[in-house]
């Protein structure tokens, strides 16, 4: 330590997600993670984990700082290499990929990615307790405490909650929060294909809802069918059979048959506005401080960087703040606004357009798609912008 960096500070991150983890790992203060869930368990099963992540170049690079990249294994990855985008009027589409074929984003399954970075954050000496149940809290600059299920105290500089979309800790502290359900349902799952993605997303904007095809190694692919009113329900009920036709036919059988090869798992879709995110002694990263719809796979990106940039900011204190002063917190916070507002208006901006009714609704997106198609700037922006 030099003569003028902060002493190492005490924080408890409450929440052992992908977001907490990541911020434990990027953190050089002392970390203990409070955990709800059970002990991972001793390695990952061999099915593709329904959940997946489209993990952006800048988080492959915060992953790869922390440690975390190279623990996940690479035969499970798949690197996206190109997207195409199709409008509901079966002509217009917009694709893009990047010069000299590199990777717009890669594939990761929850599992393995939590692991990798959870085995990174305790390689650094952060302390993980799962199990963990959580009684209150209190913060103030000076310090914060939380008490546990069976009345131990957890006492820290800084509490940091990324317990995720319906967190507790926000809901502790008294930060206000804005929530609004989308009427679409995300339903999940995964597919063998008869010819593989090689690289390719898909994305298709229907108005029945929004269907993403995600590339995973080899002949597998994920879908994300963010899917209207009452889409949802009939999806589910598919026999496997029914359900690998509906998810063909919708994507213009662009992989050829396809056949289901997981569960067919549900998450409802929410926009949550946090318009405070700290308190002096907390602050909230992750999804318990933005809820955005995962048209655009952006929920854990944005997460990262904000764990990101806690961990920097804290890093950079002066020796006469303390980790918990709202000056600090509130830097933070500013920091990160930008992005996660520009995210939020992006995708429920595409997803209230794409969801609007009538013909002329309809001719003004579809030409929307066509006009950024035949601009070869605007391609080179959006690919710009997939790839932070
Ligand atoms: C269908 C779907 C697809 C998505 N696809 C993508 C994608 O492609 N790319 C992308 O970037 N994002 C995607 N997202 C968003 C992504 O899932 C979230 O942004 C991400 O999981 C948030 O991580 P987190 O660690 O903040 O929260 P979570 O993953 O929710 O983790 C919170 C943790 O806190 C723990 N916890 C909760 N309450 C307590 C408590 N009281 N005490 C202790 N612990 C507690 C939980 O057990 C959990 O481990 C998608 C979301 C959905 C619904």
């Amino acid at each position: 330590m030099n003569a003028t960096a902060a002493a190492r500070a005490r924080i408890v991150v409450v929440g052992g997600g992908a977001v907490g983890l990541a911020f434990a790992a990027a953190s050089g203060d002392e970390v203990r993670v409070l955990e709800g869930g059970p002990a991972r368990p001793a390695a990952d099963p061999d099915p593709y984990d329904i959940r997946v992540f489209a993990l952006s170049e800048g988080t492959r690079s915060f992953l790869r700082e922390i440690g975390a990249w190279r623990r996940m294994p690479a035969d499970r990855i798949a690197a996206v290499t190109r997207m195409e985008i199709f409008g509901d009027d079966g002509r217009s589409r917009l694709d893009f990929a990047p010069p000299g074929g590199r990777p717009l984003a890669w594939i990761a399954e929850a599992n393995r990615l939590s692991r990798a970075i959870e085995e990174a954050a305790r390689d650094r000496g952060a302390t993980i307790s799962p199990g963990t149940r959580l009684r209150s809290i209190a913060c103030g600059a000076g310090g914060a405490e939380a008490v546990l299920e069976d009345g131990t105290v957890a006492g820290a500089d800084l509490l940091v909650g990324a317990d995720g979309a319906d967190s507790w800790v926000r809901g502790e502290l008294g930060l206000a929060c804005d929530a609004k359900r989308y009427p679409e349902t995300a339903v999940v799952a995964h597919f063998r294909c008869e010819r593989p993605s090689s690289g390719v997303a898909r994305q298709w904007f229907r108005r029945d809802g929004i269907l993403a095809w995600l590339p995973l190694p080899g002949d597998r692919m994920s879908i994300v069918w963010s899917a209207r009113g009452a889409l949802a329900d009939e999806l589910a009920a598919l026999d496997p059979e029914a359900l690998a036709r509906r998810v063909r036919d919708a994507g213009g059988a662009a992989l050829g048959d396809l056949a289901l090869d997981s569960a067919v798992a549900r998450f409802p879709l929410r926009l949550i506005r946090v318009p405070r995110i700290a308190v002096p002694g907390a602050v909230l990263i992750g999804d318990a401080a933005h809820g955005v719809h995962p048209l655009a796979g952006q929920g854990v990106n944005l997460g990262f960087q904000d764990a990101r940039n806690l961990a920097r900011a804290l890093g950079a204190r002066s020796p006469l703040e303390r980790p918990g002063d709202l000056g600090l917190l509130r830097r933070h916070e500013r920091a990160r606004r930008a992005d996660v507002d520009a995210m939020q208006l992006v995708t429920d901006r595409l997803e209230w357009l794409f969801g609007l009714d009538g013909s002329l609704a309809g001719a003004a997106r579809n030409a929307g798609l066509r006009a950024v198609d035949s601009a070869s700037w605007a391609k080179r922006l959006l690919a710009a912008h997939a790839m932070r």
